[in-house]
Parts: C-alpha cells; sequence; structure tokens
C-alpha cells in the first residue's frame, strides 16, 4: 500500500470507542469568549443540523444553500422513515441488531466502529426529533408508531406519513432560526460553493457564488464543513432533485481531498418506470411500500408478452399464474430484502423478458391482498400520500377494484422498476469526519461514511442527523482547540485572490466555448453513457467502453457546449454547466473505482463476479477495504489509495437473506 489513512479509530472494544473517544476529546468552550467561526455549506438534514449544533454551542456559523429556503433542500423528498434501535415494537430490536443489520446490508464494506456509534446515537436522534415536534406517526395509544424496512426483521423505521423528511427537516430548520435569531448563525441563500481554499494546507475558507447577482465571494472560518448531498444526478435520470450536484465535493477532491468507493451506487427497486426519452426526473415510490405491497411478474411469458402489446392487464391475471419472485428467492425476507437485491431481482426477471410493461422494463408492486386483508381505509392511512402521487403521475389509483376472480378482488397494480437514487460513495472522512484536508469536514450523503457498499432504507436520515447533531458537533471541536490559538485568516490572502480567480476564470472559460449544445443534451448523453456501461451490471469490457465514452464526450463538452448569458445575475444555464462539468469527473471516478473492484459487492454489481444463482461474489481476500482516490489532474487516472477493513465485533460472512 502506497500510502496509509489514518482513520483515528479509538483503541478498545467496538462498543466503548464512542464513550472512549468522548472521554477523551478536547473540548473547546467557545462560550468562553473565543471566536471561532465555522462555515457550513448545505441545508438538507445534515447541514442544518450541524449548523443548529454548532451555532447553539456557541461557534459562529456561516451556513449556505443553493436553495431559496434551508427547507427546499433535498432531504425534504425523503418520504419513507428514519431508523433507530428505539424497540417500541417490543420485537427484539437492539442497538447491536441494527448495528449488525447495517454492516450486513452495506455486504461487509463499511466501518465498523462508525457503524457502532450510529447505531448508539440512533435512538437520541428519535428524542431531539420529537422534542423540536416532529410529528412522527403514533399509535392509538400516544407510543410512537414504525413500520419496516429492508434488510431487517425488525420494525423500527419511525415515519411522518410519506413525508418524514419534510418533517424532519422543519424540525431542524426551526432549530436552525433560534440560531439564526440568536445571532450565532448567517444564514446565506442562493449561493453556491464553487472552491474551497487552502492556506497553509488548511481548509480556511470558500469561494461562492451569488447566484441572484452572479458575484463571486469569499468566506473565511476556522474550519469548514461540506454537506452538500450526493452524486446520483451523475446519471442524469435519478430520484434526487434536479439541483443535485456534487460540484462542492468534487472541488474538494480535486484540492486533495480523498474520494471513498465512488462505484457504491444504489439503485433504488422501487421507482415509476421511465416512459419516453423526454424525461428529466424519475420518481420514487418509498420502499415503506414493501410492507403491504407484493412484488411479482407473471410465471409464463406468454402472459408477459401479452401484458407487454397491451392486449392483457396484471388483474386479469389469477393468483396461482402470478411469481412473486422475492418471497420464493428469498423466503426469510421476502419482499423487505435489501435494495440492491431487489433491483437485480427486478433486472434479472425483465432481462428474461418478464416485464409488465410496453418497454418491458417494469414490474408489479400489487396490494391486492393486503387491501383485502386490512381494508383500503387501512391502506390509505399508511400510504395515501403515495397513492396519490402514483395516481399523479401515472393515471392510476392502486386503491381501485379491477377484477373479481373465484370470489378475491383484484387491485391495480403499481409499476416499478429500478433507478438511480442514492450514492453510498462520498468523500473520504476519519472517525472524526474529518477529510485528508485538515480542516475540512464532510458529513450526510456527501461522505462515504457508514453504508458500506449498500444503504439499507431510512439509515440515511439517520446517519445525516447523527452526523449533525450529534458527532460532527463533538468531533470538530478535536480540531478547533488547536485552531484557538490561531486567528481567523483574511479574505485578502493572495490565496483566496487565486481561487476566485480560477473560479471565475472557468466561468468564462464555459461562457466562451459558444458551442452548439445545450448542457441538458449533454448531461442526458452522460447519463446514457453511466446507466448502460456503469450502472446496474458492469463489466470490465463495458466500463472500458464508458470511459473511452466519457472522455469523448468530455471533450464535446469542452469544445461544442452552448451557455447562453452572462456572468452577471441570475444565469442557471451556467450554473447547470457548471454542475455538468463536475458530473464528469464524477462518472470517470465512479468508473475507475468500478474497473478496480473486481468483485461483486452491494452496489457495485460486476457480472463477471456472481454465483450460480446470479448473487453477489465477493472477494474478501482482495477487496476487503475502502477505496480511496487521489485527484492527478484532468484526464490523468486518480490513484487508488487502501484503507484496510478491520472487523473485530462482527463475523464477516455471505450475505443471507434466505434463512
Ligand atoms: C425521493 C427520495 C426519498 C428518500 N427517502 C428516504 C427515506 O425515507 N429515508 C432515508 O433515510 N433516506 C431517504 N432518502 C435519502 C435522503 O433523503 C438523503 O440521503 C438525505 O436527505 C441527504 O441529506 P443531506 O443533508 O446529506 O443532503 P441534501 O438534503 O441533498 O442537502 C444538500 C444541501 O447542500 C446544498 N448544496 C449542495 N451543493 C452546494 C454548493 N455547491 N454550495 C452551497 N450549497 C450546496 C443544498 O442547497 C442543500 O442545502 C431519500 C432520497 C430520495 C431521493
Amino acid at each position: 500500500m502506497a500510502k496509509v489513512i489514518d482513520s483515528k479509530i479509538p483503541a478498545g472494544p467496538v462498543p466503548e470507542k464512542w464513550k472512549e473517544y468522548k472521554a477523551h476529546q478536547r473540548l473547546v468552550n467557545p462560550k468562553n469568549k473565543l471566536k471561532l467561526d465555522v462555515i457550513v455549506v448545505g441545508t438538507g438534514l445534515a447541514g442544518a443540523s450541524a449548523a443548529a449544533s454548532l451555532g447553539e454551542m456557541g461557534f459562529n456559523v456561516i451556513n449556505l444553500c443553493i436553495q431559496d429556503s434551508p427547507r427546499r433542500a433535498h432531504s425534504i423528498a425523503a418520504q419513507g422513515g428514519i431508523n433507530a434501535a428505539k424497540c417500541y415494537q417490543n420485537d427484539g430490536d437492539s442497538i447491536y441488531r441494527l448495528f449488525y443489520d447495517t454492516v450486513k446490508g452495506g455486504d461487509y464494506r463499511a466501518r465498523e466502529a462508525n457503524v457502532y456509534r450510529l447505531a448508539e446515537v440512533s435512538n437520541n436522534i428519535i428524542d431531539q426529533c420529537v422534542a423540536q415536534g416532529v410529528p412522527f406517526a403514533r399509535e392509538y395509544g400516544g407510543m410512537l408508531a414504525n413500520r419496516s424496512f429492508g434488510g431487517a426483521q425488525v420494525s423500527r423505521t419511525f415515519y411522518a406519513k410519506g413525508q418524514t423528511g419534510q418533517q424532519l427537516l422543519l424540525g431542524a430548520y426551526s432549530s436552525l432560526s433560534c440560531q439564526v435569531k440568536a445571532g450565532k448563525v448567517k444564514l446565506y441563500t442562493r449561493y453556491e460553493m464553487e472552491d474551497v481554499v487552502i492556506v497553509d494546507g488548511r481548509a480556511r475558507g470558500i469561494i461562492a457564488k451569488n447566484l441572484v447577482s452572479g458575484k463571486l465571494e469569499r468566506f473565511s472560518a476556522n474550519a469548514v464543513v461540506i454537506a452538500t448531498g450526493g452524486y446520483g444526478n451523475t446519471y442524469f435520470l435519478s430520484t434526487n432533485a434536479m439541483g443535485c450536484n456534487c460540484t462542492a465535493a468534487v472541488q474538494c477532491y480535486r484540492k486533495g481531498a480523498y474520494f471513498a468507493n465512488p462505484s457504491y451506487v444504489q439503485i433504488h427497486p422501487t421507482c415509476i418506470p421511465v416512459h419516453g426519452d423526454k424525461q428529466s426526473k424519475l420518481t420514487l415510490m418509498s420502499e415503506s411500500l414493501r410492507n403491504d405491497g407484493r412484488i411479482w411478474v407473471p410465471k409464463k411469458l406468454e402472459d408477459a408478452k401479452a401484458l407487454q402489446a397491451g392486449t392483457k392487464q396484471g388483474w386479469e391475471i389469477p393468483e396461482e399464474d402470478r411469481d412473486y419472485y422475492l418471497e420464493r428467492r428469498y423466503p426469510a425476507f421476502g419482499n423487505l430484502v435489501p435494495r440492491d437485491v431487489a433491483s437485480r431481482a427486478a433486472k434479472e426477471r425483465c432481462d428474461k423478458g418478464y416485464g409488465v410493461n410496453n418497454t418491458g422494463l417494469a414490474v408489479f408492486l400489487d396490494f391486492s391482498e393486503s387491501i383485502n386483508r386490512l381494508g383500503l381505509d387501512v391502506i390509505m392511512q399508511r400510504y395515501g400520500n403515495l397513492f396519490e402521487m402514483y395516481e399523479e403521475i401515472t393515471d392510476v389509483f392502486p386503491g381501485d377494484v379491477a377484477n373479481e376472480i373465484n370470489g378475491v378482488k383484484y387491485y391495480k397494480p403499481m409499476m416499478i422498476y429500478p433507478a438511480i437514487h442514492y450514492t453510498m460513495g462520498g468523500i473520504w472522512v476519519d472517525y472524526e469526519l474529518q477529510t485528508t484536508i485538515p480542516g475540512l469536514f464532510a458529513i450526510g450523503e456527501c461522505n462515504f461514511s457508514d453504508h458500506g457498499a449498500n444503504r439499507l432504507g431510512a439509515s440515511a436520515l439517520m446517519q445525516g442527523l447523527a452526523d449533525g447533531y450529534f458527532v460532527l458537533p463533538y468531533t470538530i471541536q478535536n480540531y478547533l482547540a488547536d485552531q484557538a490559538v490561531w486567528p481567523k485568516v483574511s479574505t485578502d490572502l493572495p490565496e483566496f485572490a487565486e481561487a476566485e480567480k480560477k473560479v471565475d476564470a472557468e466561468l468564462d472559460r464555459l461562457l466562451n466555448i459558444k458551442g452548439k449544445r445545450s448542457v441538458d443534451s449533454i448531461h442526458k448523453e452522460l447519463g446514457h453513457i453511466m446507466w448502460e456501461y456503469v450502472g446496474m451490471g458492469r463489466t470490465a469490457e463495458g466500463l472500458k467502453t464508458g470511459l473511452k465514452k466519457m472522455h469523448e464526450l468530455e471533450k464535446e463538452f469542452d469544445e461544442n457546449l452552448f451557455v447562453p448569458g452572462t456572468k452577471e445575475g441570475l444565469n442557471i444555464e451556467l450554473d447547470k454547466a457548471i454542475h455538468l462539468r463536475d458530473f464528469f469527473t464524477m462518472g470517470q471516478l465512479v468508473a475507475f473505482d468500478a474497473l478496480s473492484r473486481n468483485e461483486s459487492c452491494g452496489g457495485h454489481f460486476r457480472e463477471e463476479y456472481q454465483t450460480e444463482e446470479g448473487e453477489a461474489k465477493r472477494d474478501d481476500e482482495n477487496y476487503f477495504y475502502v477505496g480511496c482516490w487521489e485527484y492527478k489532474g484532468k484526464g490523468n487516472e486518480p490513484e487508488l489509495i487502501k484503507e484496510p477493513l478491520e472487523y473485530e465485533a462482527i463475523k464477516v460472512q455471505t450475505r443471507n437473506y434466505k434463512n
């Protein structure tokens, strides 16, 4: 191994590490007149919770986001819920079990000590949010309700109808607003970070673009935290909000922060299938629907062909001719297998010709059995807004009776297919959530964090809020304790001027290409390459082809892009062009990582490495590490640095969801 990375994990048994850490860390008490400034980029659940907590602790926080309000961060899209090991259902849940499920769900590619800490603080998150007034669903008796998500055999998911992210974000936003009012947080909306400024080897500030005036501005602080979300939109079509981008993370990577496990991309099994080629967005149907919905395709190919031709409808196919393939293949977890497993199983059926819509790329998610058993009212209480959303988009209401065969009512099923949804990879961070650039921290979806090769449903909100409310506010103090003796640097330093000049030159370059193609047309083409060659099933040959095509398209971007307007004022096309420039870097990084990992694990499936039953085949002997990448300049292959994984509490084994 060329370089060794210090993950700063304390010694000792896994359950003791976090306690040990908290006992020994050096706490700064900024309320004792110390003026320590922290920049937090992002106001999603990770950023808003971190900014609010740091403000509450007495730090001076500069908090930026690209939207016009923190409440519009992508986190509001989260539907299904948030995990915690409260064991309110008395079903045998525990911190250890949540820890174990998360490590197993991540296909044994996560850092064990981090996951334990995550499981440990999960319960605090629920208490914190309840105290803020987040309206979690409750049982008739007043207890908080739970439902089940994939990869777990207990019910540990707390939820607020199908709007959990929005409600949690409103909670974080109210805490943030208190700190804004108290003068501890200064909020900058419609600002985009374009670069991180490094002074004497430490992150000392950022260059941000005022998206309304178009002006570049300098911000300096004692530390910088990025909480800027994932890179799913590299694929163009994804369930992510249109504004999601990876510019801040990629810029940190270009400045020396390692990027870890980029090939671990999550493809969510239950999204509304692609229709036509004019779409710019895919819609998620929450995983919570798999609690009561059953996934199936026809047993007979002739039925599938009739469905594809439109001469037959799903509800005309009786029970005995349906293949509930997840229940058949994975009896112990059934429809609640983890996302990577469910997505691949859907692809396998569709590849064999059993797809149920005109493109052959869809399977059914059917509520007939649960509506017959529980009644439509109960199902509507659980998923009402999701049913309505599905109807609005497809004009099909899944609660409508469509047929009756042998006295059994059949309801109109949803059609679903896997789509890009979440990115487990991200900026590499140590146990303290610090990147390889001292003073630069990364939290939430933008770090590589705790999910290994596959994230379990309802664990992203848990991780984002754990990082923001309970981990970063402690760990950052270890760094800031040393900073207390250093004054905040001036934004007049040449490092700031240099960084600003470079960003400005980039804006000019993009505007002056004056070619013929719009940002979206090139982005769409990049998305096709990503999905085709770096998507659900990858091969060495396909990845090489994908990389070649990406290089060619990037050249087209550099030579034939057309960005209308000027730098001054609002220019959304220019902002999108910057994002696309960085999606190119990201797409290539995903492909390099996927090519270097000659195994299948979690969201990374290399077709050459599968069992006879089509399951992912890991190679622990050679790939039991975090793959970290160091930037080596545009057009050059990045360098791979490995962080070996060490497991002491959990036995590494082949995942099994069958029994
Ligand atoms: C449809 C959908 C449903 C989901 N449902 C669930 C669920 O039920 N449970 C679950 O656990 N997870 C769910 N997830 C995943 C989860 O929502 C996200 O992983 C999580 O919200 C990410 O939070 P974050 O704070 O890290 O980033 P985000 O919420 O993406 O926030 C990023 C922030 O960074 C800002 N930003 C970005 N770039 C810049 C820049 N350059 N300069 C300044 N600011 C910038 C943005 O303005 C924003 O404020 C879902 C995801 C999707 C797409």
